[in-house]
Order: C-alpha cells, then structure tokens, then sequence
C-alpha cells in the first residue's frame, strides 16, 4: 500500500508537472503542504520478527523515523545498517546502551524484545535519558510494571506501550461510537484471542523469558480490548485454565485461559485466551441500543467489523506506521490518543493478568 509520504511525494511530482493555470490551487493548500515538524528520532532494540515489521512500517511515517538499533546479534545490525541507512554511532549491544545519553541524534527507544527483559531494558534505557516505548504485555506483573512507570518518572522520560490497535481506524471509530452513546449503555464484551503456538524451544513457552503463556501474549488483547470497548476499568475477575499439552505448555506457561471480568456499571466481559486454536481473533460488544463486531479484531488487518448501523469501512493503513507517528504527535505536541497507550495503562493490564493467574490458580474471584 502506498504511504502518506509516498502520495504527497507522488503529488507534488505530478503536480510540478501539471501547467501553472491548471494547478488545483485547494489541493496544494490542503494535501501537499509537505510535515514541518519535528521528527521522532527512534532506536530499536530488538532485531526480531516484530522489530523487523516495526523498521518497515516506520519507513513510511512522517513524523517517526528509525535511526538507531540496540541489538545482540551483530550480523543483524550489518543487514540493519545497510538496509536503513543507520549511522555506526547509533548501533549499540546491550551491554553498552548506557552510552545513548551521549547520543543526541536518538530521542526514544522502542523495546521489542523478550517480555522478561522488558522490565530491565526499559529501565536502562529511562537512565540514559531517552524516552522509551515498550511492547505489551509491558512486563511479566504488575509490580515490575509499576517499578518501570517509576523510573521513567524519576528519570522525566515518556514511557509508551505498543498498544496499536488504539490508532487503529475501525477500532477508533467503535471507541468513537461507544464514548458518544451509540451503543447505549455497554452490557457485555466477548474477546477471543489465540493461535496455535509452533516451536517448543522458543522463548515464548521459556517462564523466564515470556512470564507466561497465550495470556500475556495474545490474551492481554482482550483484557485491553474489554476496557478500551465496555469504556470501564474491572472490579473483579474469574478465570478457569485448561492444560491439554503439559510437556509443550510447562509449569507457568498457561495454554488456555478462560476468563470473565466484572465492571462497576454490571457490565460483564466473557473472554478467552488460547496458544491451541486458530481463528480466534474477535470481539464483540453488546449495549442496550447497539452491537459491534469485529473480527479479525487486533491481528494485522485489514481489522473488518460492522456495527448494527453497518459494516466499518475506515481505511485500512498499517497499523505500525500510524503508532509510530501517533507516539511522535504525544512526545512532541502532547496529543492524546482516543484511549491512552502510557505505562499507567499498561500497569492496569498488567494488574489484571496477575489476578487472572490467582483466580485460574485458587479457583476464586479474585477483587481488583
Ligand atoms: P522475536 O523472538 O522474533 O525477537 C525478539 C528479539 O529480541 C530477538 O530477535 C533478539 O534480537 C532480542 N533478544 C534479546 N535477548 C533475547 C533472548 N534472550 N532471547 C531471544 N531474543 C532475545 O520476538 P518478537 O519480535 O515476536 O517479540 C518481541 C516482543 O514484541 C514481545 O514482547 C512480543 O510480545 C512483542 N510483540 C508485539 C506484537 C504486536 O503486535 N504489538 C506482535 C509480536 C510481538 P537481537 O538478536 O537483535 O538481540
């Protein structure tokens, strides 16, 4: 899909082109005016799969652009330096990251490794004084969470959670929907999240490095999704675990998760989280006056949904291209996205998967 960048590019080509009494004048006013403003300037840490998919949505932003790679595979960061045009004086390992402080050329760096290392890498990075985006789930609990939210404060940097969906066009619009009444009064959230998880040996099912299993990787979806839909924070949870591979799925790597939640208004949330099945990527919302399904959910997209007043056709733009210039429009202009994406919000994220695990463990409610 072409970019923003590209089209603007694309039509001041063919505009310079056009005769000068031809040129339509409201279109230069209103979609040539090339952006002005500042540029975030972002180190990755993390050369994966998902790091990799980051760099090349970022390559059509705006207002983001990658310039700098933290890494512990140096082959990776010759391929990186080639492909992206990444200066050595902003390659780092991450033995030696501390350094970035002395780096004015890199403003933020976005986290994209492990969830276990999370928590350590993030507070590395609040030291030396940029500001840090970090993938869900944030950290493996809520405490080292919170540790995480304090050290940016103390070090007066951001701390921003790869939450895309909430930039997300169809998603917005159902929050949109939602904030303004169209539903009516939100009653109950269906989230369905999971996959069928491949290599044993990959870190994803290793305690210490994911924290858990399909819950923090997928589930947390629809823990965010049943509070960024239902527009309310849950009181108290139940949850019931089901183990059908226990030598894959080991002690501490959860491989289904059903579980519910409760809000203050009496609204109820039904979910499931899943490393067993596929095609699970849905949620629907019921209200008094209204529904709202979609499905694929918080995949990749294109996201599809409709709504009781008919389908959801927001275009569909990669979802990491419109983060990563959503994340510069909060660090530079304090802009506020429908739903917030900083460390507080994945804090309550997090405080939810540590009751989910207690409840599927003692067989109990467990109050937030
Ligand atoms: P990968 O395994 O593909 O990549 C993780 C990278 O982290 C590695 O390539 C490696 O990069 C680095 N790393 C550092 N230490 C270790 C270690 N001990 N073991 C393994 N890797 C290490 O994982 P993903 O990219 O899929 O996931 C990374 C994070 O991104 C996770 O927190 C995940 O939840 C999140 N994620 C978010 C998604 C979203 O849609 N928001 C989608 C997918 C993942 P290097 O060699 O450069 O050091």
């Amino acid at each position: 899909m072409g970019s923003r960048r590209n089209f603007i590019e694309k039509l001041t080509i063919s505009a310079v082109g056009l005769p000068l009494l031809y040129r339509p004048t409201s279109l230069f006013a209103e979609s040539v005016k090339p952006y002005e403003g500042p540029v975030l300037k972002v180190a990755i840490m993390g050369l994966g799969s998902y790091g990799t998919r980051v760099a090349e949505a970022m390559q059509s932003c705006q207002r983001a652009k990658l310039v700098g790679v933290i890494s512990g595979t140096p082959s990776k960061v010759v391929d990186w330096q080639a492909k992206y045009n990444i200066p050595k004086k902003n390659c780092y390992d991450y033995g030696n990251f501390g350094a970035i402080k002395d780096n004015p050329d890199i403003d933020a760096v976005y986290v994209i490794t492990p969830n276990g290392l999370h928590h350590d890498h993030a507070i590395g990075v609040a030291k030396a004084g940029k500001h840090v985006i970090c993938e869900k789930p944030m950290a493996v609990n809520a405490m080292e969470a919170q540790e995480m939210v304090d050290a940016c404060k103390a070090a007066n940097v951001k701390l921003l959670i790869g939450y895309r969906m909430h930039f997300e066009p169809k998603t917005v619009e159902v929050i949109r929907m939602r904030k303004e009444g169209e539903f009516g009064k939100p009653k109950f959230f269906q989230g369905q999240s999971g996959f069928v998880i491949g290599d044993p040996t990959q870190w994803r099912l290793n305690k210490a490095l994911s924290g858990g299993g399909a819950m923090m990787d997928i589930g947390i979806y629809s823990i965010n999704g049943a509070r960024y839909m239902l527009g309310e924070e849950p009181i108290w949870v139940t949850a019931q675990e089901t183990k059908t591979d226990p030598v894959k799925f080991k002690e501490g790597i959860d491989e289904t998760i059903q579980f519910q939640m409760g809000f203050p208004s009496g609204a109820v949330a039904s979910c499931l989280s899943t490393y067993a099945m596929n095609y699970l990527d849905r949620f629907y919302l019921v209200g008094e006056n209204g529904f709202a399904e979609m499905q694929p959910s918080t995949g990749y997209g294109p996201i599809k949904g409709r709504t009781h007043k008919g389908e959801l056709d927001q275009p569909h733009t990669t979802h990491q291209t419109l983060q990563m210039d959503g994340i510069a429009g909060i660090i530079f202009e304090n802009k506020s996205p429908i739903v917030p994406i900083d460390g507080e919000e994945g804090v309550k994220d997090m405080k939810i998967v540590d009751a989910i695990f207690l409840a599927a463990k003692t067989g109990k409610r467990v109050d937030l």
